[in-house]
């Protein structure tokens, strides 16, 4: 059986910054980038790499400690690594970025993905319950379609580097280490521009609106991200383009507040309504709807409409509706309407020349007169 510790040269208690500084040191050393040809550097490697695959998961190293394999019981040792072990550069991005400040040399002629862009898109509450079909415009770069995005007036006019003799990087001795640089005079393409494109100015590309249609399913909500996959910013070196995040927010409505998947409203009935009962119409989403006012309903009750919410999205069924009562008092009175309530409250034994704190005091006096 492989000895992983051993692999990697360190104790079986080593930490996973010891773990981390000892295959940083290995897989630099062994890389088959810096030993070209070199079968045995590039068994070595692949060693390294199997070996800190499987110390540096928890899960694994335990399996790994009290059973042998990374698999736990059952499984042979070294079976099911999963893709490690990547490029040079790969391997540089993720553990020695904050070592050397990046390599980027090699990297920068690859093709790349284009940038991916945000939109940040205002809808209505209406939209957001039924979704819609929307049209934004969207500024981005696109490819010079001149020069097929090379920056150059034509082929003649790309030449071969003259610094770096094409490669894109030189080496520089630093310390123990060969560093590699991104050569300055073409930037890491290895290639010069001596005449540049005159529709782009040489940069290839141009800054340019797109209209693209969105489609906003039912149910959304304020913060979902809807992804259009290859409408990002363009590539570059022939790379795929980015991709577009339209990010949600839904508006403030008058009448309605959502609640996850429910409708909130607040719907003013009057003092009449209230106490000798009625239908009133509600306005809902899709259309008008009545409810049953039972008489005797105080300020504050909460009536209830099934299915009358927002759409679950991706899914089936809705929220609901909830409508809370208020009595709406009416500022002005006629003369007969005032008599008419003074004789209401007479029927009803009140005294409507005490205020309320009268009759609050009223209560306090009897309560400690027992
Ligand atoms: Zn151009
Ligand atoms: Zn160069």
């Amino acid at each position: 059986m492989k000895d992983y510790y051993q692999t990697l040269g360190v104790e079986r208690t080593a930490t996973e910054e010891e773990l981390k500084r000892a295959y940083r040191k290995l897989a630099l050393k062994y890389h088959p980038d810096r030993n070209p040809g070199n079968k045995e550097s590039e068994e070595k490697f692949k060693e390294i790499n199997e070996a800190y695959s499987c110390l540096s998961d928890p899960q694994k190293r335990g399996n790994y400690d009290r059973f042998g394999t990374a698999e736990g019981m059952g499984a042979g040792a070294g079976a099911g690594f999963g893709d490690f072990g990547g490029s040079f550069e790969d391997i540089f991005e993720g553990f020695f970025g904050d070592f050397f400040g990046g390599f980027g040399g090699q990297r920068r002629t690859r093709p790349a993905k284009g940038t991916d862009l945000r939109y940040d898109l205002d809808i209505t509450l209406e939209e957001s319950v039924f979704g819609v079909e929307k049209i934004i415009e969207i500024p981005r770069w696109e490819t010079c379609q001149g020069c097929r995005g090379s920056g150059a007036k034509d082929s003649k006019s790309i030449i071969t580097c003259p610094t770096c003799k094409g490669a894109g990087h030189v080496r520089l001795q630093q310390g123990f280490f060969s560093v590699s640089r991104t050569c300055s005079h073409c930037s890491g393409s290895g290639k010069i521009i001596t005449e540049p494109c005159k529709e782009c100015g040489g940069s290839g590309k141009l800054r340019k609106k797109k209209s693209i249609s969105i489609k906003i399913p039912p149910g959304v909500d304020t913060g979902i991200r809807l992804k259009v996959s290859g409408e990002g910013e363009a590539g570059s070196r022939g790379g795929p383009a980015g991709d577009l995040y339209v990010v949600l927010d839904v508006q403030p409505h008058p009448f309605f507040k959502r609640k996850g998947n429910d409708l909130m409203c607040e719907v003013p009935i009057s003092f009449t309504q209230a106490a000798l009962g009625a239908e009133i119409e509600i306005p809902t989403m899709d259309g008008q709807s009545s409810v049953k006012i039972p008489s005797g309903t105080p300020s504050g009750r909460v009536f209830h409409l099934k299915s009358k919410g927002v759409p679950k999205l991706g899914g089936y069924g809705k929220g609901d509706q909830y409508i809370t009562v208020y009595i709406d008092v009416p500022k002005k009175l006629t003369p007969r309407q005032k008599e008419l309530l003074e004789e209401f409250a007479e029927i009803s034994g009140e005294d409507t020349s005490k205020g309320f704190m009268d009759k609050i005091k009223d209560i306090f006096g009897k309560e400690q007169a027992k």
